[in-house]
């Protein structure tokens, strides 16, 4: 397996960059947001729970969001095998945690963390920007803040974490996409080929 985790903050280019990493490793892509944006728009009891959160711009509580994981891991044995990119996964120091103990259990690791580093300033235009262009509705503007003010409080200590581990590649997430992309790639093709 080759497992990549994709971090950044709302806006840095995850959901564009995935894209790019699953055509290139034919890797399988999980990304929480849709997985949860999906339960909201089936009226799921998950998405009942999830879209209170999600509204006020809030995680959804560890324990819940580790089950799902879990749960996906176990559901797509076959797709997964040659690796995932972890998409807006892990969040939280729990998290990251227990992401460790589910690939351990299989066998695996997390190989790298590509963190995708752009201003506040730009994260907020360009979440303005998809929340008119596609209707998202946490793409606005009060809950923009908050989202940011939990990525620097929540989520950001991950960064410590990984950089630990040996495994966070900061990357500049401004620019060209496709100048983007490239720079992520050269990194994880040194790693995998090491
Ligand atoms: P995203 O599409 O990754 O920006 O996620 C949209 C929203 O879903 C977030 O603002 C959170 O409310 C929720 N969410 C997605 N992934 C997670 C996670 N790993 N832990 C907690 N909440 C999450």
């Amino acid at each position: 397996m080759f497992n990549v985790v994709i971090f950044g903050a709302p806006g840095s280019g995850k959901g564009t960059q995935s894209e790019n990493l699953i055509n290139e490793y034919g890797l399988y892509h999980i990304s929480t947001g849709e997985v949860l944006r999906d339960h909201i728009a089936r009226e799921t009891e998950l998405g009942k729970i999830a879209q209170n959160y999600i509204s006020q711009g809030q995680l959804i509580p560890d324990d819940l969001m580790v089950n799902i994981l879990e749960d996906l891991l176990d559901q797509n044995p076959k797709e997964t095998a040659k690796g995932v990119i972890f998409d807006g996964f892990p969040r939280t120091v729990p998290q990251a945690q227990a992401l460790k103990d589910m690939l351990n259990k299989r066998g695996s690791k997390v190989h790298a963390v590509v963190g995708l580093e752009v201003n506040d300033d730009e994260l907020v235009e360009r979440i303005l920007k998809r929340g008119r262009e596609t209707g998202r509705a946490d793409d606005n503007l009060e809950t923009v803040k908050k989202r940011l003010d939990v990525y620097h409080s929540q989520t950001l200590p991950l960064r410590d974490y990984y950089t630990k581990e040996g495994k966070y590649h900061a990357i500049k997430g401004t620019g060209e996409v496709s100048q983007i992309f490239n720079t992520i790639k050269e990194k994880l093709d040194n790693i995998k080929n090491a």
